[in-house]
């Protein structure tokens, strides 16, 4: 049994659709796959139509971009069902997605890499959560710089000249939100890049006292020695420790599908908790 629970498709970040994104992950020797797109459910029914018309076992989810002390971090949900009141965060995340889009092009434009919104909207294409990587695919395209990666560490990351603030969720409520739409929150990649910074082990242990369910432990973005004290932590405090690619297509390497997955008895512990019981 192999469960990737963190991927993008291109209704976010990603560049594959939830179609072909199942069709890949079935293709890949995966038996379960969640659908975890920024901000967004977009995806969810077309990629859940394609996982049982291919018999793959699918985990509806989101990745919500939060901030935590005025850093930058993401939560998984899994399992939410409609709620007024994150549904109506939700909105005000993706509307604020929107609005620095221009924002940032005017820095860029300062920068001498001119783009126009419409040059960006056709690598947002069907997204309703436009992102720092769509503007990247469209430097790309301009030939301003070489890749997303190049982008982002040049030009698009926090504290960079084209970087812009948007509206992101804190991360405490979040967590309440999820639970209150009947989802189960686990935090996505605690200790990769700044959120290590803001994400002590004490406030881990405060945001199981909340009703964190899990964290991510087995990523990409996590080495030997982070999985290690991670997955210490999370048997201590009774917190799933799941493992996910964060798939993005070609949008991101070195996150194929499948390459960490989560154990059986954790994706069951999780299933059981959104009341999706069963084998697969
Ligand atoms: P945004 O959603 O606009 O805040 O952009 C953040 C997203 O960009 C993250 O979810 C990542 O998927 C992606 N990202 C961050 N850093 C990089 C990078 N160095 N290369 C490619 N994608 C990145
Ligand atoms: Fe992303
Ligand atoms: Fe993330
Ligand atoms: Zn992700």
């Amino acid at each position: 049994m192999r469960a990737d629970l963190h991927t993008h498709s291109s209704l976010s970040d990603g560049t594959d659709t939830p179609a072909e994104l199942v069709t890949k992950a079935a293709a890949a020797g995966l038996d379960v796959v969640a659908l975890t797109d920024h901000d967004t459910y977009a995806g969810l029914a077309e990629a859940e139509r394609s996982a049982a018309a291919v018999g793959l076992g699918f985990v509806p989810g989101i990745e919500i971009s939060c901030r935590y002390e005025g850093v930058s971090v993401h939560l998984l949900g899994y399992g939410a069902r409609p709620h007024p009141v994150l549904d109506g965060e939700l909105a005000r995340a993706r509307a604020s997605r929107g609005d620095r889009l221009p924002a940032m092009l005017d820095r860029l434009a300062a920068l001498d890499m001119p783009l126009t919104e419409a040059e960006v909207r056709r690598w947002v294409g069907d997204s309703p959560s436009p992102g720092r990587p769509h503007i990247a695919d469209a430097m790309v395209a301009r030939g301003y710089v070489g890749t997303r990666d190049e982008a982002f560490r040049d030009w698009l990351g926090e504290g960079r000249p084209a970087y812009v603030d948007r509206y992101a969720i804190d991360l405490p409520a979040a967590v309440g939100m999820v639970l209150a739409a009947g989802g189960a929150p686990v935090l996505a990649h605690p200790w990769a890049r700044q959120s290590r910074l803001v994400l002590s082990a004490a406030v881990l242990t405060d945001l199981a006292a909340q009703g964190l369910v899990g964290i991510e432990v087995d990523h990409p973005d996590h080495d030997a020695a982070t999985r290690a004290e991670l997955r210490r932590l999370a048997d201590a405090l009774g917190l799933l420790p799941t493992g996910s690619s964060d798939y993005h297509g070609l949008g991101k390497t070195n996150n194929d599908l499948g390459c960490e997955t989560t154990a059986p008895e954790v994706l069951a512990a999780l299933r059981a908790r959104i009341g999706q019981e069963g084998p697969c």
